[in-house]
């Protein structure tokens, strides 16, 4: 009662508001940590321990550790977070183990050896939470024919940027719609881009990690950005996207603005005074643009094997895509939530409810880029994931599902070249 209670309270409080968490925030100018930051650390480090919490988000928490301890990821000791408050564990028994499985430089502690460490979670008798999905990656990325395979991932994240209500995309007019599609993609210019600061400092950060990030791109909405991690092997992709989502939150906070990566962040406007029938007009209207404009984003995962990136690749490239279509509603299962809103068929999507693959093809499930085509080797691009989709998870299930010893029935081809066969 008291909690309903509470929450009631800070919901109202919220909407009166919703600048309060700015206000909070004017006097602390970040660039006066610098001087702090520039002081010696007397052989100690910073080491800042980073774990998924139940509903997919990193947290963190900080400890010292003695520099000629912490050389590598070995070295590192376990710790523990209360997982009561994550929703991860109950109150009796509340410690959830964390341990640590790569470290990284720290970006926003530069210099002196401070590292980053991503860790996954356990409870204490030693199992992983079902929350750890990284512990069954691993577990697939270390098989041995996963290893000789050496599988390439390259994730593509597309995000959306929100001021602090949570309600408006950056460059969004408050309550109402930008300017359809068309000049924001890729663009330049104060008119189409909107919080550049914030994907140009997230690369330097990555870069600094030593996290492969391989490009940025505004995308088709104003205020939405994209990453791309890559290559990455085997179970370093899941780790190094868990890690640069993790960066973006951080970035954001400097930034004072927000991170989603929801495919369908748009959500709801704010038509409070609005007659009751004007209100309803509208909200027909936001969901028909919701459906049928606004793009919802995704997360391409680009993949090759050894064999795929040799001389005569293609056919392992067919083979494997063929695995995936015979897997379609399994690979969907695990490919994010709210994606059957994004695979409608439109918008450079395939349906949810057909596997196909092409050439060069941004309609299809599966993409061959024109280039793999050409030479007759390199890599393919799987469409279908959702921006929110869980790296570890995505990956693992690529990854096993190309390693079945059966040979799948031919998926559905759509392209030119299908046509020529
Ligand atoms: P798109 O043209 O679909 O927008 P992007 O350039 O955004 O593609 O992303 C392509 C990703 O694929 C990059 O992260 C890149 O590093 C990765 N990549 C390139 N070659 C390979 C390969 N052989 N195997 C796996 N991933 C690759
Ligand atoms: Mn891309
Ligand atoms: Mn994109
Ligand atoms: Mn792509």
């Amino acid at each position: 009662m008291l909690v309903i209670l509470l929450l009631l309270l800070g919901k109202s409080f919220n909407m009166m508001h919703p600048l309060e968490r700015i206000t909070g925030k004017s006097s602390m100018d970040p660039n006066i940590l610098d001087r702090y930051l520039s002081l010696p650390q007397n052989g100690m480090i910073q080491a800042e321990y980073v774990f998924i919490d139940a509903i997919g988000k990193c947290r963190s928490k900080t400890r010292t550790l003695s520099q000629d301890k912490a050389k590598s990821v070995g070295d590192l000791p376990e710790w523990t977070y209360d997982g009561s408050s994550t929703g991860q564990a109950p109150g009796e028994d509340s410690e959830v183990i964390i341990k640590p499985q790569k470290i990284y430089p720290d970006p926003f502690r530069p210099g002196n050896g401070n590292i980053l460490v991503m860790c996954d979670t356990y409870t204490p008798e030693g199992k992983p939470l079902p929350t750890n999905t990284r512990f069954n990656a691993a577990n697939v990325f270390s098989q041995k024919e996963s290893v000789d395979a050496t599988p390439w991932f390259g994730l593509e994240q597309e995000y959306t940027l929100f001021n602090l209500d949570n309600v408006t995309p950056l460059g969004w007019p408050a309550n109402g719609y930008p300017m359809p599609q068309g000049p924001y993609y890729c663009g330049a210019g104060a008119d189409r881009v909107f919080g550049r600061a914030v994907p140009e400092a997230h690369y330097r950060a990555c870069l600094y990690a030593g996290i492969p990030i391989s490009g940025i791109n505004a995308e088709v909405m104003p205020g939405q950005w994209e990453y791309q991690i890559g290559p990455a092997v085997g179970i370093n992709a899941g780790d190094d996207v868990w890690m640069a989502r993790y960066l973006l939150d951080r970035v954001c906070e400097d930034f004072g603005v927000m991170a989603s990566i929801h495919p369908k962040p748009i959500t709801h406007g704010d038509w409070n005074g609005a007659g009751v029938i004007i209100t309803i007009i509208i909200i027909i209207i936001i969901i028909f643009i919701m459906i049928i404009i606004l793009p919802l984003l995704g997360m391409h995962i680009n993949f090759s094997t050894k064999e795929m990136r040799q001389s005569g690749g293609m056919d392992a490239i067919i083979k494997a895509i063929n695995r995936l279509g015979a897997r379609h509603k399994e690979h969907i299962a695990v490919y994010g939530e709210d994606n059957e809103l994004r695979l409608t068929g439109k918008h450079e999507t395939a349906s949810i409810n057909e596997f196909s693959y092409g050439v060069a093809n941004r309609g299809c499930s599966v993409r061959i880029p024109r280039d793999t085509n050409a030479k007759g080797y390199g890599y393919f691009e799987d469409r279908r994931p959702a921006s929110n989709v869980d790296p570890y998870v995505a990956t693992a299930k690529i990854m096993s599902t190309i390693m079945e010893k059966v040979d799948a029935p031919p998926a559905l081809r759509k392209d030119k070249a299908a046509a020529k066969l």
